[in-house]
């Protein structure tokens, strides 16, 4: 809800395993494909039989490592939910009676069938009654103040600039696809989306109950007035720009900026006393949208609130509302043919609303203490790694590189999971109504949210929970995380070889740690503060070196004529190389008296390790997944990852004997290299 990708930069989106895999070995021959040569195309040469042998399942948009490994969650967290769900004994108040009935009811399909629309009818009611703009404003701080946000974003974040403090900050949204070059685009894809989505819009108005005439009509109206607030909506690229979107102010001056909303009456609506410092993410969006909310006539605001609560609840409603929000919103955007059986979406929204709850059983359960000794080891020997590559830059003078240094020795750590869990004896969950347990969790984060606000940041809080397969870094923290999920094969082997876990999990920490210090991290400085501590020479340098890896990804052509977006994925791209350069380093440091060339199941260390990077990645994708992607994701697609990447670094064409001549070479002096 509160788009978490702001403070966290995520390694991957998915999750991921090794479902009875167990025995195969870390690299396994079988999954490559020795007729293409390492030098043409090293993706396909790691994994191409793999990926011929692992068609996608239908519902899948994509389906690689990362998915393998969620499956093999999904598995694991069915037999935590199957004895919490059977426990009868559970008390009231308890956390395991709050995940029991939580699950029991989103599986009662039966009553949620019979339930149809009407756990919304008071609130549509509420809505066809709007007669004034007074109406639409107190429908905002309604809807706000239960964490539902139509129209726009409210929620805590550190100050950029004061990051021990915790501010409100605005955010753009209000729109039901998801971006705004959907509804401004005129490529064959976006004009493709938008006819789908007005279908879509119009099917879910007749389920509602509408005429179909009126249901097309206030489809028509949607599109309009999202239309308006895309145009007003800043792009991705500009959402990447942190000075960009850090515009502090007070309750005053944000009713200056936006005077269409009664701002004081809007944070009274939604409880928040601590208005003297505000962030307004995007201000052109937060007044342009203010203003609409005057000019644009009040019965298109009526349409516009109904299809928001119907959307946003469509999910948790009878299977006609899910099947019908699935046949676009999963189908239509990213091609998946088939929705995931309900146990599994359930554990999803479970492990999502009671996400740390759930996380404290899984980790009772699922992680061994081990794994949290060896992370720590091999995290402090990539930290000194970074130093040393840092010491070594000839690009970045002595100044700078202090800082750095400096930055890098304060970078925070938090492995597995949180020290101090949720305290989630204000959430009441009952056996009802999924919808209103659903509707309770939401209330419950959002009181929790906006009681952060006004209040030093608390450093212990975690932006994932422990069974996400996924790590972070947090620019404002200043630190990486990484939980007790991503922690297991085929990023993290407790038995495997060095070479392996540096290809694999030690380049997910490289990867972190890189990003305290690419195009955005390096803006932040070591205690998170949005403050340049760079020489301006060393800048223009940095933006000399990250042209060529930009230029690079703009290069690298997906589905025939798409391209990746190399500035929207610069930051993941400035991780990924970093990530290798730094995790290679810290494998030569372990290596050091061993015998660097001696083979295991055929492969030198040096081998093992960039085979070992390309199967995290192998991945087969959906082509509408791959057009989304390109779109809207930061990070580039895994065949780019392993591509765009290994052809830069000197050791790789050693180890794989790459020559001029081979397809992908790049010439020594044409070779991206940052950090
Ligand atoms: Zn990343």
């Amino acid at each position: 809800m509160t788009a978490a990708g702001i403070i966290a930069l995520a390694i991957g989106t998915g999750g991921c395993g090794d479902k009875g895999k167990k025995a195969e070995p870390a690299i396994n021959a079988a999954n490559m494909d020795t007729t293409v040569k390492a030098g043409d195309d090293f993706y396909k040469y790691a994994n191409g039989k793999w990926l011929k042998n692992n068609p996608i399942p239908a519902e899948y948009s994509r389906y690689g490592a990362f998915e393998v490994l969620e499956e093999e969650n999904y598995t694991q967290l069915k037999t935590i939910l199957a004895e919490a769900s059977a426990d009868k004994n559970a008390s009231t108040g308890t956390v395991n009676q709050k995940i029991r009935d939580f699950y029991n009811a989103g599986m009662d399909t039966l009553k949620i069938e019979k339930n149809g629309i009407s756990p919304l009818k008071a609130e549509l009611d509420q809505i066809d009654a709007f007669k004034t703009v007074a109406d639409v404003q107190k429908m905002i701080i309604q809807q706000h103040a239960s964490g539902n946000y139509p129209l726009f974003y409210l929620f805590s974040s550190p100050d950029e600039k004061n990051s021990n403090q915790v501010i409100a900050t605005t955010y753009q949204g209000g729109l039901g696809l998801p971006d705004r070059d959907y509804y401004l685009s005129e490529d064959t894809r976006s004009k493709e989306i938008r006819a789908s989505y007005l279908k879509h819009m119009a099917k879910m108005f007749v389920l509602a109950g509408s005429t179909p005439e009126q249901a097309a009509k206030d489809a028509d109206m949607v599109m309009a007035t999202e239309t308006e607030l895309a145009k007003i909506s800043s792009t991705r690229l500009e959402l990447r720009d942190p000075a960009t979107n850090y515009n502090k102010t007070d309750l005053a001056g944000l009713q200056k900026m936006a005077p269409g909303i009664d701002w004081k009456a809007y944070f009274e609506g939604i409880k928040l006393t601590a208005t003297n410092e505000i962030n307004v993410g995007q201000p052109k969006f937060i007044s342009g949208m203010a203003k609409m909310i005057n000019t644009v006539p009040v019965d298109s605001w009526k349409v516009y609130f109904r299809w928001d609560l119907i959307n946003s609840a469509a999910a948790l409603l009878s299977s006609d509302f899910d099947k019908e929000h699935f046949a676009f919103y999963g189908t239509v955007l990213s091609g998946v043919k088939e929705q995931r059986p309900r146990w599994k979406r359930m554990i999803d929204q479970t492990s999502g609303s009671l996400g740390e709850a759930v996380g404290q059983l899984y980790v009772a359960k699922f992680f061994p203490p081990e794994a949290k000794k060896r992370m720590v080891e091999l995290v402090n020997n990539l930290k000194v790694s970074l130093g040393e590559r840092i010491e070594g830059l000839t690009w970045m003078s002595d100044a700078t590189k202090k800082e750095a240094k400096l930055k890098l020795e304060k970078i925070n750590v938090k492995i597995g999971y949180p020290d101090k869990w949720i305290d989630y004896s204000n959430l009441t969950i009952g056996t009802d109504s999924y919808y209103a347990n659903q509707k309770s969790a939401r209330q419950f984060g959002v009181n929790r949210d906006i009681a952060k606000i006004g209040k030093p940041v608390d450093r212990s809080e975690w932006g994932m929970t422990p069974q996400t397969i996924n790590a972070y870094y947090s620019p404002n923290m200043n630190e990486i995380v990484f939980p007790a999920a991503i922690l297991q094969p085929p990023f993290f082997f407790m038995d495997a070889d060095d070479a392996v876990n540096y290809g694999a999990i030690g380049m997910v920490i490289s990867h972190e740690m890189t990003h305290g210090f690419d195009d955005q991290g390096r803006q932040y400085d070591k205690e998170g503060n949005l403050h340049d501590w760079w020489l301006a020479d060393d800048s223009k340098n940095f933006e000399a070196k990250t042209k060529v890896l930009v230029d690079q990804y703009d290069n690298y052509k997906i589905l025939d004529s798409l391209h990746v977006n190399g500035k929207l994925t610069l930051g993941e791209n400035i991780a990924d190389l970093g990530g290798m350069n730094v995790a290679y380093n810290g494998l030569l440091k372990a290596l050091k008296g061993k015998d660097k060339d001696a083979k295991i199941d055929g492969f030198t260390n040096d081998q093992r390790f960039f085979l070992s990077y390309a199967q995290v990645w192998r991945a087969n994708i959906r082509d509408e997944e791959t057009m989304r992607r390109l779109k809207e994701d930061v990070h580039s697609p895994g065949d780019a990852r392993v591509n765009a990447i290994v052809y830069n670094i000197p050791a790789f064409y050693t180890a794989f004997n790459i020559q001029p001549g081979d397809k992908r070479y790049i010439a020594p002096e044409n070779r991206a290299n940052i950090w």
